[in-house]
């Protein structure tokens, strides 16, 4: 058995738009679904039974969209057990399910438990009902408490919380309120991201119309820097620039793409890497389905990367991660022998925003808060 393989898997449905979502997601169709999870079920039994991947050992699969929790417990658990079935998984592999509160129940999230889900992803954004409405989130502060008691009831101790600031008309004290509530939730891993204004989103045009107000970075940087702070004082690892867990509960599925392994992506837009080939499907839906059915196949680009660009993208990866990336490895992206003979990295090494430690660069305190631009300057 060579190499092991993460396994996305796309559900491209949610009950309503997000205001900030520029995600492939669709307005959920019980009869397209159908028609959907059969196109799904080809997919996978056509790329595990190809030559890349048939001797693939699967460590983690990651059910994201849309969202997954629409579907009923039985479509969720039929679609993982025919991947056991066509492909081989390692004893213990991760598989994480994103839920929305609102779109659960105790008995779905038992079966699915159950059926072999270890880890839930529960998108929670914030903790004031007035901010959730803003962004258009379809559900409302206390739903996402009940959500997290019954997926604790159902037996799940591995949780995710996905949170989010700089919303607008958040204070820093709403985010202080919603970091409080998060942690005394007492999930096993929190991701926590900057809002992130996309173009075409409804949220992007009403900002350009001067409708809604945004935080500002300066409010926006001391936001971040509370998360850091709060969720380190309450024992959490910062692992990655937006990610922190407990000991022992980095997500194994995300780090695949932190650490630049290869994964394999199902269903319509989903992305995947492997083999130094970068790929994706069809976006829509109906499209990636009738793709499938008449073709085989739904990809619709494919670019094979060379040996920089894989060299870059390793470094652009690695350098979100707390722990850093080999100083070999990125000596060679820079085509330098000696780190001295760069002058972008002897300027952001001396004001602080890198550091060299055991044989690896790592972002600092300094760096973390300016990290998206300094990866940019670098490469
Ligand atoms: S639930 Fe997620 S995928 Fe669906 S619209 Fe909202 S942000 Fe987008």
């Amino acid at each position: 058995m060579s190499s092991g393989l993460g396994l996305y898997i796309h559900i491209p449905y949610c009950l309503s738009r997000c205001h900030y979502c520029d995600f492939n997601s669709y307005r959920f169709d019980s009869v397209q679904v159908e028609q959907y999870l059969k196109a799904l079920a080809q997919e996978i039994t056509l790329r595990a039974s190809s030559d890349a991947i048939r001797h693939r050992l699967v460590y983690s699969v990651f059910f994201g969209g849309g969202t997954p929790s629409i579907l009923q417990a039985s479509q969720l658990i039929g679609i993982l057990d025919h991947c056991r079935a066509a492909f081989t998984f390692e004893a213990d592999a991760e598989v994480s399910l994103e839920a929305n509160p609102g779109t659960v129940d105790l008995p779905k999230l038992r079966a699915l438990r159950e059926g072999g889900v270890t880890r839930l992803s529960v998108g929670v954004q914030a903790a004031q009902d007035r901010l959730l409405q803003r962004i258009g989130r379809a559900h409302a502060a206390c739903e996402a408490e009940q959500a997290l008691w019954m997926a604790r009831e159902a037996g799940f101790s591995n949780i995710n919380l996905d949170l989010m600031f700089g919303l607008p008309g958040q204070s820093t004290d709403d985010w202080s309120e919603t970091l409080d509530w998060a942690i005394g939730a007492g999930p096993k891993h929190v991701s926590a991201y900057g809002l992130i204004l996309e173009e075409g989103t409804l949220l992007h045009q009403e900002h350009r119309n001067g409708v809604i107000g945004l935080p500002g970075e300066e409010t926006e940087a001391v936001m971040y820097r509370m998360t850091v702070d709060r969720l380190r004082d309450a024992g959490f690892e910062h692992y990655e620039i937006s990610n922190f867990a407990r000991p022992g509960f980095r997500c194994r599925h995300n780090l695949v793409y932190w650490q630049h392994q290869d994964y394999l992506g199902v269903g319509a837009g989903a992305h995947s890497f492997l083999a130094g080939r970068r790929f994706y499907n069809e976006l829509l839906p109906a499209r990636y389905a009738s793709a499938i059915a008449e073709r085989g196949t739904a990809v619709v680009w494919s670019e094979e990367l060379s040996a920089e660009m894989l060299r870059s993208e390793r470094v652009m990866l690695g350098l979100r991660l707390l722990d850093g990336l080999e100083l070999e490895a990125f000596k060679d992206v820079l085509g330098v022998k000696d780190l001295s003979a760069s002058d972008r990295v002897t300027c952001l090494l001396s004001d602080g925003f890198l550091r060299l430690k055991e044989g690896r660069v790592q972002i600092t305190e300094r760096g973390l808060l300016v990290a998206n631009e300094l990866i940019v300057q670098l490469l």
